[in-house]
């Protein structure tokens, strides 16, 4: 605790003063330019991959970046989805995956939760994922299969994203995108799911558009 204490402590005596005005203006509101759905991993941090500052990110966070299907869980997913959306505004949201997540390594071997039952229940919103890969990269194992895990799994919840009715009637409107993302810890890259090359893609190189209907076979070999 007293590395948290002593931040703030640094935070309130430099960083503040140094940045007074910008604060000054997010106390009378908000208003974000994106939902940034990621992984609760201490190692990521969405603000500072982006460069963004307070004020710049609504943030969702929980193990392996999941957006459970609209109803299916009675918590803040739901909610935090539908105010981003429907009340502030927001006009992109973004689904982002990394390497070495530990949530996607629970999912692939079920068997190191079977003592953690509120992540195996939880893991289960990922089941699509799952399935994908047992069906479809059967060749694949070790480093290879969890990143292409990954990747898949950023697909997947994007989907399970458009059965949020905030997000369908954005979409249906045309003033939402949808960007998936993975974030590499190792290198500091991130790539961006590319609907025009079906395949992930450094994220300045990979369109920007909306992520369409599922096109996720032969998509993920390009990290
Ligand atoms: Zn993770």
């Amino acid at each position: 605790m007293e590395k948290l204490i002593r931040g703030i402590h640094e935070f309130q005596s430099h960083l503040f003063c140094a940045q007074r005005e910008l604060f000054e203006r997010l106390a009378h509101g908000q208003h974000p330019d994106a939902l940034f759905i990621t992984c609760s991993d201490s190692r990521v941090n969405p603000n500072l991959i982006t460069q963004t500052q307070p004020g710049d990110l609504f943030i969702l966070r929980n193990a392996g970046n999941i957006v459970p299907p609209y109803g299916a869980v009675k918590g803040g997913e739901d909610a935090t989805i539908e105010y981003a959306v429907a009340a502030l505004g927001i006009r992109d949201i973004v689904v982002c995956g990394h390497s070495g997540c530990g949530a996607m390594k629970a999912l692939l071997e079920p068997e190191s939760v079977r003592r953690l039952p509120a992540v195996a229940a939880w893991l289960q919103h990922a089941e699509a994922t799952r399935r994908i890969m047992s069906e479809n990269y059967g060749e694949e194992a070790g480093d290879a299969l969890l990143l292409d895990t990954i990747k898949e799994n950023v697909l997947v919840q994007i989907e399970n994203l458009r059965t949020h009715p905030a997000v369908a009637a954005g979409l249906a409107a045309g003033r939402l995108n949808l960007h998936g993302w993975v974030y590499q810890i190792e290198t500091g890259e991130v790539f961006a799911y590319d609907p025009n090359h079906r395949q992930f893609r450094p994220v300045v190189e990979a369109a920007q558009g909306e992520v369409p209907a599922p096109q996720r076979l032969a998509a993920t070999r390009a990290i």
